[in-house]
């Protein structure tokens, strides 16, 4: 039989605050479990804009967006929602190319060692869990989701809508750029949420929309133009939230030449709209010292190894390559375009996207592959990239 808990809402409230800041939880807010309404209205006129315009989602992130809006449809007897902030470092989109290495730049968010941030957060927030059941009340993560997402070909790691829910429970407003800011972090944060049945006293909402001013750095700074609208992002285009999928997946309609480009030598993730916002300086120090978890071998990696020893290999490092222009990737690209024994579409994906890096990079050398391997090609796809290639070279 269910025991209730000895305390008040108010103590428990005061006792998990007080365990968040034992356990090194950056920052700790409170919400009620009923629907996002501003959310769900908000997403309405999102739709109506990818609509009219094609600007926006894609179809199956709208299809959960909605469902991550009512909480209750997932745990009917939950009464609170308590969200937590984890800091990451700031991200970093220096060059670190030299004479005799080609650098790529790997996103803040997956650079760590070991766990990923979100797993970090998450160990944190289980002794919340714990201590609540510990009271006799429930607590579901909202990081397991409900089990048939699980059977979804994609399916979201998260129930509910961390930053909606961030902004009301009053740790974080949105930027331009759509990220959750947390005053205290910037945008450089994680954040998990619980669900329990105890009434614990919810926070007041941060003013979702009220900090970014007339600056518009994020839009003016995104290499793939995805920031267009305003906190609205254009995940089609985003170099995040698509990470590569298009160009992975797209051999019959190859990326457009605007957004080979825009990957610049983003070989996974992007953190430039985060990097440049004037909101994210001046972080705490505490922040910059978790920087020694990134691992510095993946946050800026040798992309010629990227592209030649890895069992899987994303085509997107062949346009890193290309973006590069550096000399020491001709040879990694001759090797990648001219490798016909293997007729699998990854592969065939690299050796397209080789042929263009190689007419990005130009000069003597990429024209004599180029010309080399045209002569050997057979197939009309990758033929069509050679000559588009070499008409840039010539
Ligand atoms: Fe643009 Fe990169 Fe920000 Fe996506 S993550 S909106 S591509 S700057
Ligand atoms: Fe807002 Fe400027 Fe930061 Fe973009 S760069 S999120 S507009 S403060």
């Amino acid at each position: 039989m269910k025991t209730q808990p000895a305390t008040s809402p108010s103590q428990l409230k005061a006792e998990i605050i007080g365990l968040a800041e034992t356990c090194g939880i950056g920052a700790i807010g409170f919400t009620t479990t009923d629907p996002f309404r501003n959310e769900l209205q908000r997403m309405d006129e999102l739709l109506d804009l990818y609509q009219r315009t094609g600007y926006g989602h894609r179809p199956f992130c709208n299809h959960h967006l909605r469902k991550r809006l009512i909480p209750r449809d997932h745990y009917p007897s939950a009464r609170s929602i308590i969200v937590g902030v984890q800091p990451i470092p700031p991200g970093n989109i220096e060059d670190t190319s030299t004479a005799d290495s080609v650098r790529g730049i790997w996103a803040t968010n997956y650079a760590r060692r070991g766990k990923s941030w979100y797993d970090v957060l998450e160990a944190k927030m289980d002794n919340i869990i714990e201590l609540l059941r510990k009271k006799g009340c429930s607590a579901n993560p909202s990081y397991v989701g409900p089990a048939h997402w699980h059977r979804l070909k994609v399916r979201p790691r998260y129930d509910i809508l961390l930053r909606a829910a961030a902004v009301r429970a009053g740790v974080a407003q949105r930027g331009k750029n759509t990220m959750a800011y947390s005053k205290i972090y910037g945008s450089f944060i994680v954040l998990s949420a619980i669900y329990t049945d105890a009434a614990i006293p919810p926070d007041p909402p941060s003013d979702p929309e009220s900090a970014c001013g007339s600056c518009t750095a994020c839009i003016d700074a995104c290499p793939a133009n995805a920031l267009a609208h305003p906190y609205c992002l254009d995940a089609q285009r985003c170099l995040s939230a698509g990470t590569g999928d298009e160009v992975r997946d797209n051999r019959e309609d190859p990326v457009p030449e605007d957004m080979r480009r825009a990957y610049g030598k983003l070989a996974c993730g992007c953190d430039i709209c985060q990097s440049v916002c004037p909101r994210n300086r001046n972080l705490p120090p505490e922040q910059h010292v978790l920087a020694q978890e990134l691992d510095p071998e993946v946050q800026r990696p040798d992309l010629v190894e990227l592209l030649e020893s890895r069992s899987f290999r994303d085509p997107r490092w062949a346009l890193n390559l290309g973006n590069s222009k550096h000399p020491l990737a001709i040879e990694p690209l001759a090797r990648s375009l001219g490798n016909r024994s293997q007729p699998d579409s990854e592969t065939a994906h690299l050796r397209l996207y080789s042929a263009w890096a190689l007419g990005e990079i130009g000069g003597p050398q990429a024209a004599k592959v180029l010309q080399e391997e045209l002569e050997k090609e057979q197939e009309p796809d990758v033929r069509k990239e050679i000559e588009s290639a070499l008409a840039k070279v010539n």
